[in-house]
């Protein structure tokens, strides 16, 4: 373990995921003095777990149906199954080039990477080990792990967690996936792609249910069409094991038998035994309160990530880090806007948001208050080309400016980077209605929705 012992940190981290290595490297960037405590690797779910991972599998996902589908852009050729092993040492290969890139990141901006499993001892000390280090700030990032539902056993076998689901070395012939989110909805889409036979189970009535209404339907519609099937508005009532595999009971009597069960019930925080409540945190259903700059109700300690009750997002905790340690730096950051974050599930096809959907509009502007638009991709020459169906859907406050982009298509996470910068800079139709989109391009949807709803459609009818 590295030497702490005499040591009075600027500011001593626990946890090197998203969250807590944003925050060391932007607090050493401005002069502090930082110690990371991990007690596994540096980047933590996003990179080992999570984003990383899960992303790799649905390029290879991706590239299976090109293969499979090739005949369509009239190109011969033939989809001959699944190396699973294959495609996880390129999966594990982008990972493990960015884990060097990361330790040699945080090497060079000189931070003290402390090696253990850490527990908070007093307001200003994580003990390690035995070992105490001491920080003038504390920043509580010990992030989260999935979740079950009560008396439903993970094994790991038969009934997994995604942590297991990327270990998988082979297909499943079939799968039951708990949880239509967004973890759930990934894992369904990829394995669909490899060849599985699969079932969601949603007990809200739709999938993605936090989007808005509309791309949660569009994403069921595409759904359906490639086969994956899915129960909604069903309460899972509980599984057995079978010879071959899982039988899964529901609510509503029905019973579905597949090899395995995938939990994607959501994700709890990792805050017990950690000494955060001997300390006198401020605790709400595990996770750490916080106020709007992620400062705790003891004034030595802040917290950030999945261990606070924000949206649960690698670019959440990086932002929410970079917040921290700019304020611990004697740094003015403003709050952070949770409804102006990106959200992309990287589904086939891909749903991706930001800004508030129609319902909560309405909440917030009255029934009459709120106009939208949908600019469906059957008029956008790019999607065309790509043979994706889908829409951008424009959210405003009537006479005012857009406060919602809603979007579901191939590709459409790519567009997001625009639809943040329109929500963000408060912008009216009519003002981005000017901005010129290079054609052929997917953003010209995003372009065309905002020319019709600033009253001059051009490749729209109507
Ligand atoms: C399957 C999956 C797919 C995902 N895909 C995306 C995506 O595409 N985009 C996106 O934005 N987000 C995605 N996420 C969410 C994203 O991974 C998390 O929001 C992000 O990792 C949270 O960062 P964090 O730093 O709060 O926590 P974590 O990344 O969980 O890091 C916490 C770290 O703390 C360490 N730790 C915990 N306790 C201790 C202790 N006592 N002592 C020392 N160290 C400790 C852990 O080992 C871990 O490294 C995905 C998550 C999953 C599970």
């Amino acid at each position: 373990m590295a030497e702490t012992a005499g040591t009075v940190f600027d500011v001593v981290i626990l946890g090197g995921g998203s969250g807590g290595y944003a925050c060391a490297l932007r607090a050493a960037q401005l002069g502090m003095n930082v110690a990371l405590v991990e007690k596994g690797k540096l980047g933590g779910t996003c990179l080992h777990q999570g984003c990383i991972p899960t992303k790799a599998l649905l390029h290879a996902a991706e590239v299976a149906e090109s293969s499979r589908e090739s005949a369509q852009f009239g190109v011969r050729s033939t989809f001959e199954g699944i190396d699973m092993p294959a495609v996880n040492a390129y999966k594990d290969g982008v990972v493990s080039r960015l884990y060097k890139g990361l330790t040699g990141l945080i090497k060079s901006r000189k931070i003290t990477h402390v090696e253990g499993i850490g527990r908070l001892v007093g307001p200003t000390t994580v003990e390690v080990d035995g070992q105490r280090v001491e920080g003038r700030h504390i920043v509580l990032a010990t992030g989260s792990v999935p979740k079950s539902l009560p008396g439903l056993a993970i094994d790991g076998d038969r009934v997994i967690s995604s942590d297991h689901a990327l270990l998988l070395d082979r297909v499943p012939e079939s799968v039951v996936v708990l949880g239509g989110g967004v973890i759930g909805c990934e894992f369904a889409s990829v394995w669909k792609s490899f060849g599985a036979e699969v079932s969601i189970v949603e007990a809200l009535p739709h999938l993605v249910p936090l989007e808005d209404e509309q791309a949660s339907k569009q994403l069921e519609r595409a759904f359906r069409k490639r086969g994956i099937r899915y129960e909604l508005g069903s309460k899972f009532s509980g599984v057995e094991k079978t010879e071959g595999g899982v039988r899964v009971s529901l609510e509503n009597g029905k019973q579905i038998e597949a090899d395995l069960m995938l939990v994607a019930v959501g994700r709890g925080p990792v805050s017990q035994e950690l000494g955060y409540e001997a300390v006198g945190v401020e605790m709400e259903r595990g996770f750490v309160k916080v106020d709007a700059l992620c400062q705790t109700n003891i004034a030595t300690i802040s917290a950030v990530g999945d261990l606070i009750p924000t949206l649960q997002l690698a670019h959440v905790g990086f932002a929410e880090g970079i917040l921290v340690a700019e304020r611990l730096g004697g740094l003015s950051p403003a709050p952070i806007d949770y409804d102006g974050v990106p959200r992309v599930t990287y589904s086939e096809p891909e749903v991706a948001s930001v800004g508030i959907t129609e319902a909560k509009a309405k909440e917030r502007y009255g029934d009459d208050g709120v106009e939208t638009l949908t600019y469906d991709l059957a008029g956008n020459g790019k999607s065309q080309i790509l043979k994706t169906a889908g829409f951008v859907k424009l959210v405003r406050q009537k006479e005012g400016p857009v406060v919602g982009i809603h979007m579901v298509g191939s590709r459409v996470g790519e567009l997001v980077a625009e639809a943040q910068l329109i929500y963000n800079w408060e912008a009216f139709p009519d003002e981005v209605a000017q901005l010129v989109h290079a054609h052929p391009t997917q953003t010209e949807a995003v372009g065309e929705a905002h020319l019709a709803l600033a009253g001059k459609p051009l490749h729209m009818h109507g």
